[in-house]
């Protein structure tokens, strides 16, 4: 297939864009580069005769109108966005414009395309989101119905999920073929180092204090972005047009445990002269608001798509470490970008 990936020089669209490469698809790579990009992400595949790339912000309707007609893809898979919670508390704005009306611009620029080409049944319009919209539940496991859906998603529910083909809503036919995808905490190789994860390899391996927000008691699922990638390019091909399918990683950590399981990784490989990484972890002031626990009942993918995850947290985690081990050249160009190991978000 011909598709088109936005956020593709950032953490989870790279992935895609890679493996998609890898797996034979043709890739247009839709990004703005904003502060959290990088292009290094995508160096392994950008001399592919199958690769192109679109400087291009998803909040310029014009342009998205100009890349559709170019290029014509068959598929979209929509990851550009602000991902930062922390930056989001700080500054609301860009979130609202990019993750909002951004996602609104690339649903209505597709179902034009889509229209113009005569409104082909295999095309997908496959937006990316998060377990976030599904709310806070309770640290104790129960079973909690979804709660608000966030902006973005409740678009694509409106432009593609709810409506038959031929349906009408008001005077609207049925927009283009959306597939939706709701993910746990992604980790793994070029993971910006704002996120906790490498936040915490790279304070330890500086010898600073290693913050971990509260008591450290709330919850995630941790899903390793390479099997993340495996999954939604399965969903893309395979999910069933108007589904929602919830991705996760099997593996629910408090973020304490995760740092120590972070500390105990970096021990084993990069021993310090006395004493352990964990010495390192410091509590500090909670975010703001900060949801008790997120998680992903993944049953839909595994009975209808036979997906599950391929590694355990410990051994992504072993390997993740690894990688920033092996790739100090990388971060070290990241973190003079805005905001980068600064505490973000305190309200
Ligand atoms: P990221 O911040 O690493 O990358 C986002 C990319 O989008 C960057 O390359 C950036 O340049 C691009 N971008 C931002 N604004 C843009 C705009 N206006 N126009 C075009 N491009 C723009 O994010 P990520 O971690 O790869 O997340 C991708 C998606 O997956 C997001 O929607 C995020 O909310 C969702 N998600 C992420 C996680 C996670 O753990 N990282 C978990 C669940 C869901």
């Amino acid at each position: 297939m011909k598709l088109l990936i936005t956020g593709g020089a950032g953490f989870i669209g790279s992935a895609v864009v890679r493996r998609a490469i890898a797996d034979g698809h043709q890739v247009v790579n839709l990004d703005a580069l904003t502060y959290a990009a990088c292009l290094d992400n995508v160096a392994s595949v950008a001399n592919h005769p199958d690769y192109a790339f679109a400087h291009v912000d998803i909040r310029d309707r014009a342009a998205l109108d100009d890349v559709f007609a170019a290029h014509a893809p068959d598929a979209v898979m929509h990851l550009a966005a602000e991902s930062h919670v922390d930056r989001s508390i700080d500054g609301p704005g860009d979130f609202i414009e990019t993750n909002i009306t951004g996602t609104y611009n690339m649903l209505e620029a597709a179902r034009s395309h889509w229209t113009q080409v005569g409104k082909p049944a295999a095309f997908r319009f496959h937006h990316i989101s998060t377990d976030e919209v599904f709310g806070s539940l309770p640290q104790i496991r129960t079973c909690s119905p979804k709660r608000a859906l966030r902006s973005a998603t409740a678009l694509c529910r409106l432009q593609g999920l709810r409506r038959s083909p031929g349906a009408r809503c008001g005077t609207r036919p049925m927009a283009c073929r959306c597939v939706l995808t709701n993910c746990s905490n992604n980790y793994g190789p070029f993971h910006f180092p704002e996120k906790l994860i490498p936040v915490v390899i790279l304070k330890a391996l500086a010898g600073e204090p290693i913050p971990v927000y509260g008591t450290g008691s709330n919850v995630r699922d941790w899903l390793y972005v390479e099997d993340h990638a495996e999954a939604l390019l399965l969903v893309l091909q395979k999910g069933q047009v108007g589904r929602s399918y919830n991705i996760g990683g099997e593996n629910e950590r408090t973020n304490l445990d995760l740092v120590q399981t972070l500390c105990a990784i970096l021990d084993d490989k990069r021993p310090k002269a006395q004493g352990s990484y964990a010495d390192q972890i410091t509590f500090v002031t909670d975010r703001p608001g900060h949801d008790a626990r997120y998680a992903i009942d993944p049953a839909r993918i595994r009975a209808e798509l036979g997906w599950r995850p391929s590694v355990t947290v410990e051994e992504g985690l072993a390997r993740t470490v690894q990688w920033y081990l092996d790739n100090e050249g990388w971060w070290r160009a990241l973190q003079s970008r805005d905001g980068v190991g600064k505490r973000l978000g305190t309200g």
